[in-house]
């Protein structure tokens, strides 16, 4: 089963995608967890995408391409995916078609007002990537012991350029995906445990 997560930043891909794959036992593919780890590694694909990520604009479809591509490779995706943050532009949509079979496409829908109170208040740890919210959660570490980050792309200045991206690149891709019947589309609103109850009716 492959599927694609869509959804604006912070709509809670990355939350909802952890119990997705816990539950169907397919390999969680963050490309914005791809490209900050190489960030943070110094790799060359990390020099590329630090020219764009921190700003808030996508990287080139060319280069999250070829690394959507070589990770679909690896043998642990032989049953299946989760796609969480690609495709975002119709043309990744249309190569990604090309490449494999897109079985359902879930859109989590959240109001801009919410996105912008979630993002500025979202701390990462550094060592797993676990998102929390101040919100809710005032311990100064994670639960793994990492010290908790804010994304450097979790600015107000970043968040707008990233959604006025999503508004024009990502967001026709629903019409692409609704064509055929493949977009599932499930609110954003209220706890993660209670937006997974509504993609596992979906899913089911
Ligand atoms: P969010 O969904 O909160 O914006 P992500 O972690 O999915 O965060 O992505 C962070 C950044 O990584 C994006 O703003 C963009 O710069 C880059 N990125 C991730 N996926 C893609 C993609 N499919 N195409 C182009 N750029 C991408």
């Amino acid at each position: 089963m492959l599927i694609v997560l869509l959804g604006p930043p912070a709509a809670g891909k990355g939350t909802q995608a952890k119990k997705i794959c816990n539950s169907l036992s397919i390999p969680h593919i963050s490309t914005g967890s791809i490209l900050r780890q190489n960030i943070s590694e110094k790799t060359p694909l990390g020099e590329v995408a630090s020219l764009y990520i921190n700003k808030g604009d996508l990287v080139p479809d060319e280069v999250i391409i070829a690394v959507v591509k070589d990770r679909l490779r690896q043998p642990d995706c032989a049953k299946g995916a989760l796609l969480d943050g690609f495709p975002r532009t119709l043309r990744q949509a249309e190569e990604l078609d090309e490449l494999i079979q897109v079985d359902k496409v879930i859109d989590i829908e959240v109001s801009r007002q919410i996105l912008t109170e979630r993002v500025t208040g979202r701390r990462v740890c550094k060592n797993c990537g676990t998102n929390y919210h101040i919100s809710v959660y005032t311990e100064s570490n994670c639960n793994c012991g990492g010290s908790l980050q804010t994304r450097e792309d979790d600015t107000e200045a970043a968040l707008a350029v990233r959604l006025n991206n999503y508004d024009k690149q990502t967001l026709p891709l629903r019409q692409y995906y609704a064509g055929d019947n493949r977009l599932i589309q499930v609110s954003g609103i209220g706890t993660p445990a209670e937006v997974f109850e509504r993609i596992k009716e979906a899913l089911a």
